[in-house]
């Protein structure tokens, strides 16, 4: 993230904690629980328990894109602003576009300002994360536990009470909407 979309978010912020509900640590617990609730009716999606192993041939293979290849497995950054599931409000789940792993419910989404689709918690169990240095300064870097696709990156400026920015790339993610449209 650059110096001005930092500041564009940093403006956002006073506009953003009005906008949110006031959540407690025990509402936040119960979505991370309740996150079946939000799939549609006799939808069949894998757990993370069934890892998915692909060589990069495969992967290429399973991906639409060169950009979405890009980002889940190389690790790069879609340009803000540019996925249409920034502006996704239906309820539903937002599943890795790699392995169709469940990780986030649109309950857990918010606007951040940042023009990536946010988040302040996860379905449990969904990442794992690790320590990056592609910029200066450490970054905490996540990626889906099942396939290893990279989501994105955590930061402790979310709204409370969890105070985390789960900011992902929109190509690493496939909305499934719980009425079942597209
Ligand atoms: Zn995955």
């Amino acid at each position: 993230m650059d110096r001005r979309t930092l500041l564009l978010a940093a403006a956002a912020l006073p506009f953003c904690a009005h906008a949110q509900p006031r959540r407690t640590m025990k509402d936040i617990e119960a979505l991370q629980k309740n996150w079946k609730a939000f799939l549609p009716k006799g939808a069949a999606v894998p757990a993370a328990s069934e890892p998915l192993k692909l060589s990069k041939d495969e992967w290429r293979k399973r991906l639409p894109n060169e950009l979405s290849y890009r980002v889940l497995r190389e690790e790069s950054t879609e340009r803000a602003g540019t996925s249409p599931l920034n502006a996704e409000k239906r309820p539903g789940i937002f599943a890795c576009a790699g392995c169709g792993l469940p990780v986030f419910t649109s309950e857990m989404k918010y606007e951040s300002g940042t023009g990536w689709p946010s988040f302040f918690t996860t379905i449990p169990g969904a990442f794992e994360t690790k320590k990056d240095f592609y910029l200066i300064y450490p970054r905490t870097e996540y990626h889906c536990v099942r396939c290893g696709g990279h989501h994105g990156h955590v930061f402790d400026d979310g709204p409370p009470p969890t105070n985390q920015r789960w900011c992902n790339n929109g190509v690493s993610l496939r909305f499934i909407a719980k009425d079942g449209k597209v």
